[in-house]
C-alpha cells in the first residue's frame, strides 16, 4: 500500500474501529467481569441483554459514544477545524433528540444529560460542562487526533471539545489522552512512545490519570483479571482510559485481541472498547479488523465517508 493510502486507511480505521468496539462492547455494558467470564468472552455482534443501557439496539448497532464522535466529526468538517460554539450547539441538539428517543434515551450518561440540559437552556458552552470525571468527552474525541497534525493543537482542541459537557480536570485529561494517543498512532509510534507522549501531556491536567496510564503499560504482562480489578472499569476516565491503554499495550501486535479484551473488561465496556478500537485503527488501518466486524457494523459507509472527509481536510 502506498504511504498516502495507508494513512487514509488509518483515518477510516480509527473511526470505524471506535464504532466496532462500541457496538461489540455494548453487549457487556454494566456487567461484572465475573459474569462475563462465566458466560464466555463476547467476540461478535449481538443484542445487549435486558437491563443494559443498549438493550433496545440491534446487533452491530453502536451507542452514544459513536453517535457523539460522529457529531464531533461533522462539526470539524463543517467548520474546517474545531469550533467549540458550533460543536456545543450540535451536541445539545443531538442530546435533546437522543433523550426524546425511547430507544436511545438510556444511552445518554448522567453528566452528559445534565450538561446538555444546561446547554439547551441557553447557558454558554464555557459554563455548561459537568464537574464529573466521566469519560463522555474521551470516548468521542478521536476525530480531533485525526484532524490536527501538531501535538499542541491536538491537546488544546481536545480540551476545548471536552468543556461544553465535561469540565473537570480528569475529563479534560481523558480527552487529551485519547486524542494524543490517536495522533501518536497515526505517526506509527511504538507503544512506549505513545504512552510516554500521552502521559506527559495528561499530567498537565491530572497527575493521577497520567500515572494510571503509565501503570497500564508497565503492568501489561499482568493478567486481565488482575489488571481490570486493579485499574477499575467504572465509567470514570480514571478507569476507562487506563483500561483502553492496557488493552492496547498488552496486545499491541494483535489489535483484534486488544478489542476483544476491552469488550470483556466488565463495567463500561462500550466506552473502553470504543477508545481501544480508535487507537488500534489509527495504528493499523481499517483492514486490520475482522471481516465480520466490518460487515455487520451499522452505518459503516457513513463513518468511512466522514473519516475520509477529515483526512482530505487535514491534508490541506
Ligand atoms: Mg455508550
Amino acid at each position: 500500500m502506498k504511504p498516502l493510502e495507508k494513512l487514509k486507511s488509518k483515518y477510516t480505521g480509527c473511526m470505524v474501529g471506535a464504532a466496532i468496539g462500541d457496538a461489540l462492547g455494548k453487549q457487556n455494558e454494566g456487567r461484572k467481569r465475573e459474569e462475563i467470564l462465566s458466560r464466555g468472552y463476547v467476540t461478535d455482534y449481538g443484542k445487549a441483554e435486558a437491563g443494559c443501557p443498549g438493550e433496545k439496539l440491534g446487533a452491530g448497532q453502536y451507542t452514544d459514544d459513536t453517535e457523539q464522535m460522529i457529531v464531533l466529526s461533522q462539526s470539524i468538517i463543517e467548520c474546517d477545524g474545531f469550533n467549540a460554539g458550533d460543536f456545543a450547539r450540535r451536541i445539545a441538539k443531538w442530546g435533546a433528540d437522543a433523550m426524546n428517543d425511547p430507544v436511545r434515551k438510556s444511552l445518554v450518561g448522567p453528566s452528559s444529560a445534565a450538561a446538555i440540559t444546561r446547554l439547551n437552556s441557553g447557558i454558554s458552552w464555557k459554563e455548561a460542562g459537568s464537574d464529573t470525571s466521566s469519560c463522555g468527552s474521551a470516548m468521542r474525541v478521536a476525530p480531533i487526533g485525526l484532524f490536527y497534525k501538531d501535538m499542541d493543537e491536538i491537546e488544546s482542541n481536545a480540551v476545548l471539545s471536552s468543556i461544553p459537557t465535561h469540565n473537570s480536570k480528569g475529563a479534560l485529561g481523558g480527552a487529551v489522552a485519547i486524542a494524543i494517543g490517536v495522533g501518536c498512532a497515526l505517526l506509527d509510534m511504538g507503544c512506549f512512545e505513545i504512552i510516554k507522549e500521552t502521559s506527559i501531556r495528561v499530567s498537565k491536567y491530572d497527575t493521577r490519570l497520567a500515572k494510571k496510564i503509565r501503570l497500564s503499560f508497565e503492568k501489561m504482562e499482568k493478567e486481565p483479571d488482575e489488571m481490570f480489578a486493579e485499574l477499575g472499569t467504572s465509567y470514570l476516565v480514571y478507569d476507562t482510559v487506563p483500561c483502553a491503554f492496557y488493552c492496547l499495550s498488552r496486545h499491541f501486535e494483535a489489535p483484534e485481541k486488544a478489542i476483544i479484551e476491552a469488550v470483556n473488561a466488565g463495567g463500561d465496556t462500550d466506552s473502553i472498547a470504543c477508545m481501544t478500537g480508535a487507537l488500534c485503527g489509527a495504528l493499523y488501518g481499517v483492514d486490520v479488523f475482522l471481516e465480520k466486524w466490518l460487515k455487520g457494523l451499522e452505518n459503516k459507509e457513513m463513518i468511512e465517508y466522514l473519516a475520509n472527509m477529515i483526512f482530505n481536510k487535514s491534508r490541506n
